[in-house]
C-alpha cells in the first residue's frame, strides 16, 4: 500500500504534498515516506469525524461491536504482515510483534464484549431519589487520539475498541517513528466496513496537529498515551475549550523482592517484565529492590539469565532484544548508565553500545548495575532501555518509602511467598497497578491508569467505557410519575 493520510474514507496526501521519512531503527534503511501534515489536514479530519458522528450513532451497538470483531478477525488474518511491519518500523523481535498484534486484538474483543454487557440505561431507586431518574451512558463524540511509538498498535486499539463500541469517531495521530502499522490498521477498518469518517489517521508535525485538535471545540476528548512532558503541553492546550483529556503516561516501576520469595521465580518474572521491548515499556521495572541476604545470589542468577539475551535485528528468530527506537533514546540510556557509574554504581554486565555488522549503532548491551541509589537518574526517571538497576535493602518500610517518593505512580511489582504478604505490601504502593508475582499485570480486561503524574482516567475493562460514554441523567420530577 502507499502510505497516505486516511481522511473521510479517502487516502490523501498532505495539503502541501510534503512527506517525511520512516526508517528502520535496526539498519537506518528507508521503509517509506508518509505525509507531513499539520493544522489544515487536522481540521479536515475533524470535519469528517464530526460529520460521521450521527451515522455512527445510528448504527447501534450491535452493528458497531460486529464491526470491532470484524476488524479483530482481519488483524488475525494479516497477523504476519502486521507483525513484520511493526518489527521493521519499531525494531522489536518478531515474536514480540506477533504478541503485540494478539494483545492489540484483545482490546477490540474486550470492548465489544463489555459494550454488549453495558446497561443502556439505569433506573435509580425512586424510594431514595423521591422521583424518577434515568441514567444513560452517552457517547462523548469526536475523540482525538495520540499514540506513542513503543506499542503503536496496542496503544491504539486500547482507544479504538471503546470508541467504536460507543460510536465515537476518531482522529488519530500516530508517533512519527512508527506511523505505518496505524495506516495499515486504517486499511483493515476500511475493509471491515467502517463508515467513512469514523477512523481518520494523519501523520505529521505533532505540535501542529495537537494544537489543532485542542483548538477545535468539536473534539470532545483527546486520548493520549505518551510521556508526562508531552501531557503537560496538552493540558496547557486543553485550557481553551476545557477539552477532556484521558492521559496514560510514564512510570518508574519498583520491583520489590520480599525476603521469603522464591529466588528463581523472582528472577524469571523480572526478566519478562524488564526486557520486553528492550526495556522500552511504561510498566518496566526500573528500580529493583532485593533483601541484603538474597543480594549476591540474585545478582548471580540475574547475570546468568541476562547473558542468555540475544541482541540483534528483530527479524532474526533467535533475537530477544532489538534496537532502541532512535538516537535520542540510546543517548538517554548511555547518559543514565554513565551517571549511575559516576555516583558509585557497580557495572556487572554491559554498559555500552554494541557494534553489529551491517546494523545501526542503536543496539545497547543488556546492562546490570548494582549499588544503585535514589540520587541516580536511572532511579529517578525512565531509562527506557535494557538496563537493570538493583539496590539491596534491610528495611522494607524504607523500600516502600523510596518506592513511593517519585511523582509518578503507574505500575509496581512485589515478589512474595504468600498472597497475604504480597497484598499487604501492594496496598502500600501508590501505583495504579501492582503485579504480585505477576510480570504482565496489564490486560484488556483490567482497568489500568496511573496515579498522580502517571495519568488521568483508565483504559481496559469496563472502566474505559465510562471515559468514552459518561453518564447523562434524565430527571423526570413530578411529571415522570404519570408517564408510562
Ligand atoms: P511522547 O510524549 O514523546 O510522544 C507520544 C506522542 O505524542 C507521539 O505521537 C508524539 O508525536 C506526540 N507528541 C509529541 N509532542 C506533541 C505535542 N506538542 N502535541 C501533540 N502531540 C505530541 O512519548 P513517546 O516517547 O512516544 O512514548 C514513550 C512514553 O510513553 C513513555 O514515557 C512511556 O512510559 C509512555 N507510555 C505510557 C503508557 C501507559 O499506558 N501509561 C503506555 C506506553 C507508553
Amino acid at each position: 500500500m502507499a502510505y497516505r493520510n486516511y481522511i473521510a474514507g479517502q487516502w490523501v496526501d498532505s495539503d502541501s504534498g510534503r512527506t517525511f521519512e520512516v526508517r528502520n531503527p535496526a539498519d537506518d534503511q528507508l521503509i517509506d515516506r508518509v505525509p507531513l501534515s499539520g493544522a489544515s489536514e487536522t481540521i479536515k479530519a475533524v470535519d469528517a469525524a464530526a460529520g460521521a458522528f450521527s451515522v455512527f450513532q445510528s448504527m447501534g451497538t450491535e452493528a458497531r461491536t460486529d464491526l470491532l470483531r470484524s476488524i479483530s478477525t482481519r488483524m488475525d488474518e494479516r497477523r504476519g504482515e502486521l507483525a513484520a511491519l511493526l518489527t521493521r518500523e519499531q525494531g522489536k523481535p518478531l515474536a514480540e510483534s506477533e504478541g503485540e498484534i494478539d494483545y492489540a486484538r484483545s482490546y477490540l474483543d474486550a470492548a465489544a464484549l463489555e459494550a454488549d454487557r453495558l446497561a443502556p440505561q439505569q433506573r435509580l431507586d425512586a424510594a431514595i431519589t423521591g422521583k424518577e431518574v434515568l441514567v444513560r451512558p452517552t457517547s462523548i463524540g469526536v475523540v482525538g487520539v495520540i499514540t506513542p511509538w513503543n506499542f503503536p498498535i496496542a496503544m491504539l486499539t486500547k482507544k479504538l475498541g471503546p470508541a467504536f463500541a460507543l460510536g465515537c469517531p476518531l482522529v488519530v495521530k500516530p508517533a512519527e517513528d512508527t506511523p505505518l502499522t496505524t495506516l495499515l490498521l486504517a486499511e483493515l477498518c476500511e475493509e471491515a466496513g467502517a463508515p467513512d469518517g469514523v477512523f481518520n489517521v494523519l501523520t505529521g508535525v505533532p505540535a501542529e496537529i495537537g494544537n489543532a485538535l485542542m483548538s477545535d471545540s468539536r473534539v470532545r476528548m483527546v486520548s493520549f498515551t505518551g510521556s508526562t512532558e508531552t501531557a503537560r503541553t496538552l493540558v496547557d492546550g486543553a485550557k481553551k475549550n476545557l477539552t477532556r483529556l484521558l492521559l496514560e503516561l510514564g512510570g518508574q516501576a519498583p520491583f520489590i523482592v520480599l525476603p521469603q520469595a522464591d529466588l528463581d521465580s523472582a528472577l524469571d518474572g523480572l526478566m519478562i517484565a524488564k526486557f520486553r521491548n528492550a526495556g522500552q515499556t511504561c510498566v518496566c521495572p526500573n528500580r529493583i529492590f532485593v533483601p541484603d541476604q538474597m543480594h549476591d545470589a540474585f545478582i548471580e542468577g540475574l547475570q546468568r539469565r541476562m547473558e542468555q539475551l540475544v541482541v540483534g535485528r528483530g527479524e532474526d528468530p533467535n533475537v530477544t532484544i532489538g534496537p532502541l527506537i532512535n538516537d535520542r533514546a540510546i543517548s538517554l540510556v548511555e547518559s543514565h548508565v554513565e551517571d549511575a557509574r559516576q555516583r558509585g554504581a557497580q557495572l556487572v554486565l554491559g554498559g555500552q553500545r554494541l557494534e553489529l555488522s551491517g546494523l545501526s549503532d542503536r543496539f545497547y548491551a543488556p546492562t546490570l548495575l548494582t549499588g544503585c541509589t535514589s540520587q541516580m537518574r536511572c532511579f529517578q526517571q525512565e531509562t527506557f532501555g535494557p538496563v537493570c538497576p538493583v539496590r539491596s535493602y534491610d528495611s522494607l518500610d524504607e523500600v516502600i518509602k523510596v518506592a513511593n517518593e517519585l511523582p509518578c505512580g503507574l505500575a509496581s511489582y512485589v515478589w512474595c511467598a504468600t498472597r497475604a504478604e504480597g497484598l499487604a505490601v501492594a496496598e502500600r504502593l501508590d501505583t495504579g497497578i501492582v503485579g504480585i508475582n505477576d510480570p504482565s499485570p496489564v490486560t484488556a480486561w483490567t482497568p489500568f491508569g496511573g496515579m498522580r503524574q502517571s495519568g488521568w482516567g483508565h483504559e481496559g475493562g469496563e472502566a474505559v467505557l465510562h471515559e468514552y460514554a459518561p453518564p447523562k441523567t434524565y430527571s423526570l420530577g413530578d411529571i415522570g410519575r404519570g408517564l408510562p
